[in-house]
């Protein structure tokens, strides 16, 4: 049987978050998918004035398929799972690049794992002219912050993945911020070195899901909200020779997967 690419390209995901905060995009901007937008729009009731937005690097479909159990913490607080499609290539510039510019490479220039900082329209200029507050949680020499890096936002460097989780539950308590993005990699950095379903990196998932439930918690402590929250991959990893692991490519391992919306 032949692979089956999931139908869905990751320039939605501009329009997607916008649409939920009743905000226009630039037209070259990839559009919502409608029924995405109906359901979540329903679901948040009003417009959402919060949005936490949770990028684990390199968490592929099939990683979900097999150890469907190690995402207990996420389903608990999500309620619509949509399968995306990761770019050509399947690499966390390019992959971001394209979820927050709503083009595709050719559009946004970041074609291959190049991060240079971006000179078109992203969803954070958007965000940052219609007064929102803005804040990126990320680790160390994170994508986020070289490619979105010069905007008038809020840049937190952290050392790991469980620093940036704690950086975020700080942010989340003050209440000071309408829109946060979290990068961590704790996983792609585990599943290059010892294998995407290495014990390591499969340990890596379960803390980086741990980690979006504790994000949850704080946003459904922290109430006055209409809060949306994903959980958003750019891309998956395939193994290697070596017990190591790699992406980049088109085979479906690096390019099928999931992202989780939770309306709170
Ligand atoms: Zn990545």
């Amino acid at each position: 049987m032949a692979d089956h690419f999931n139908l869905y390209p990751l320039k939605h995901f501009a329009s997607i978050v916008a649409d939920c905060m009743d905000l226009p995009l630039p037209g070259e901007y990839e559009p919502t998918i409608p029924w995405v937008s109906e359901i979540l729009k329903e679901r948040l009731g009003k417009t959402a004035d919060r949005v936490v937005l949770y990028h684990a690097d390199a968490v592929g479909q099939y990683i979900w398929q097999k150890y469907t159990s190690y995402f207990a913490p996420v389903y608990k607080y999500t309620s619509l799972a949509i399968p995306f499609l990761s770019t050509v290539e399947s690499v966390t510039p390019v992959a971001h690049a394209s979820m927050y510019t709503g083009l595709d490479p050719e559009g946004h220039g970041i074609q291959t794992y190049t991060r240079p900082q971006l000179t078109c329209s992203t969803l954070f200029d958007v965000l940052i002219a219609a007064g929102k507050k803005v804040a990126i949680v990320a680790q160390a020499d994170s994508t986020f912050l070289h490619i979105f890096k010069g905007r008038e936002l809020d840049y937190f460097e952290e050392p790991n993945g469980l620093s940036v989780q704690e950086k975020a539950l700080e942010l989340i308590a003050t209440d000071a911020y309408d829109v946060i993005s979290i990068h961590t990699f704790d996983y792609d950095n585990a599943a290059h070195a010892f294998g995407p379903e290495s014990k390591q990196g499969l340990n890596a998932i379960c803390l980086e899901a741990d980690g979006f439930a504790r994000i949850a918690e704080a946003l459904k402590k922290n109430e006055g909200h209409t809060t949306l929250l994903t959980y958003s991959p750019d891309h998956g990893q395939h193994p290697v020779a070596g017990n190591h692991g790699a992406h980049g490519s088109k085979q479906i391992e690096d390019m099928n997967i999931l992202h989780f919306f939770a309306t709170l």
